[in-house]
Parts: structure tokens; C-alpha cells; sequence
């Protein structure tokens, strides 16, 4: 199995990235564990209950809680043989997500980083809608709707995300910076393959930097 880790500030464009690889390439898996987290605060599980706390005050929900989530996806992933390629968005976060995935899992085979500036970082998060039923994510002026606030894909009423918001985006970047960067030098370490992708261009000029990773 080929893991593909996506790596980056909140805001980054990571979630868009995966969102245009899976319709290039329908075989390739997908784990988000924010659209995870979301699914389970939606239906109120037990899981749900727990993260709802951290979530919506920008904190990262306990690495018990993610890492199991992780694993029984992939699982469910190798039980259905549904592809050797798998895009992980959002995980790890920490370092012992990272060292949870190496020991239990598998050794990643690629990581893209998106890298960004600060600026944008918040242009982007505070005009992003998401689709609530399908996790498609667009921007109010780069990436709009063809219909006011309606998703293109399942015609559902688009949402702004709680975490969206300024306040919570501020901690959600301090969060970043203390616990998810120092992720970078540890994968590095390990000898998986680290490349940068610049994220402040648009997203077809992202995307073209993205997609040669995925034809071999
Ligand atoms: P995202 O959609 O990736 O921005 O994630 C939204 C929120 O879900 C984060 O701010 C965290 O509260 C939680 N979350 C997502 N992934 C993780 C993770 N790997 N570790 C801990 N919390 C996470």
C-alpha cells in the first residue's frame, strides 16, 4: 500500500487537492479525519461526543481517538482491496500520530507539503464553504458555486465550518505551528520523501504540481 500524506496549515488547500485527484483517478483512497471527526459530531457517536469539545474550540481532538479511526479505515481499505494508493489529509498531527502510523500501519511512501503564507491562510478559510453531505469544499471568490451556496455535486445548501471562524482559525494555525510542525523534521528522519508544493497559487497551478506525484 502507498501511503500519500498531506501535509499543511489549515487552509492550505489540501482537502481541494484530494478532492480533484479523486475525480481524476475514481481508485485512489481517501482519509480525511476532519470530514472523520465532522461525520461522527454530526451523528452524535460516542466518538462525535468527545471531539465536538476540541473541535470547536480549534484544539486537536486526543490521538487515541484519531489514530484508531486511522487504522480502521485502512483496514477497510485493504479488507475491500479498493486501491494500493491511499491520500491521507490531516493526519498525522503530532508526533506520535506519526509514530502510531510507522509502527502500526505502514511506513508512508510520499509526503506533500502545502506550503502557504499566513495572509492567505485566512482569505481562504473565511470565504470556504464545505457541503455537509458530501465534503466538497469551495470559495466564495476562487472556487464559487455555480448556484448561490448550493453544492454542484449533491445540490445540498452549503455551510461555513464552526472552526472557520477568525478567532478559532488563529488557534487552529497556533495549534499548527506548536504540535503539527515539528511533525516535518521527524518525517524527514525517517527518510520519507518530503516535497514542497507552493499552495499560494491558484488551485489548477497547485493541482499541476500535485498530479505528477500520482502517475507512476
Ligand atoms: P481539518 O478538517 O483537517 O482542518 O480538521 C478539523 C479539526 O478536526 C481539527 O482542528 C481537529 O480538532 C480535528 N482533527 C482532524 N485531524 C486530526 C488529527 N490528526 N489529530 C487531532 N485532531 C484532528
Amino acid at each position: 500500500m502507498r501511503i500519500y500524506l498531506f501535509f499543511g496549515p489549515p487552509g492550505s488547500g489540501k482537502g481541494t487537492q484530494a478532492n480533484l485527484l479523486k475525480q481524476k483517478f475514481p481508485n485512489i483512497s481517501y482519509i480525511s479525519t476532519g470530514d472523520y471527526i465532522r461525520y461522527h459530531i454530526k451523528n452524535q457517536t460516542e466518538i462525535g461526543k468527545i471531539a465536538q469539545q476540541y473541535i470547536s474550540k480549534g484544539q486537536l481532538v486526543p490521538s487515541s481517538v484519531i489514530n484508531q479511526l486511522v487504522l480502521e479505515e485502512i483496514n477497510k481499505i485493504k479488507t475491500d482491496k479498493l486501491s494500493d494508493k491511499v491520500i491521507i489529509d490531516g493526519y498525522p498531527r503530532t508526533i506520535q500520530q506519526l509514530e502510531f502510523l510507522i509502527q502500526n500501519i505502514s511506513k508512508p511512501y510520499i509526503t506533500l507539503f502545502f506550503d502557504i503564507t499566513l495572509d492567505k491562510i485566512f482569505e481562504r478559510i473565511c470565504l470556504r464553504r464545505i457541503c455537509p453531505n458530501c465534503n466538497s469544499i469551495y470559495h466564495l471568490i476562487y472556487n464559487k458555486p455555480r448556484e448561490d451556496e448550493i453544492c454542484d455535486k449533491c445540490g445540498s445548501k452549503l455551510i461555513q465550518r464552526d472552526d472557520d471562524k477568525e478567532e478559532i482559525v488563529k488557534t487552529r494555525y497556533q495549534v499548527y505551528k506548536v504540535q503539527t510542525l515539528p511533525v516535518l523534521k521527524l518525517i524527514e528522519e525517517y527518510g520519507i520523501k518530503l516535497v514542497l508544493i507552493d499552495s499560494s497559487q491558484e488551485i489548477n497551478q497547485v493541482f499541476e504540481q500535485v498530479i505528477p506525484y500520482f502517475m507512476s
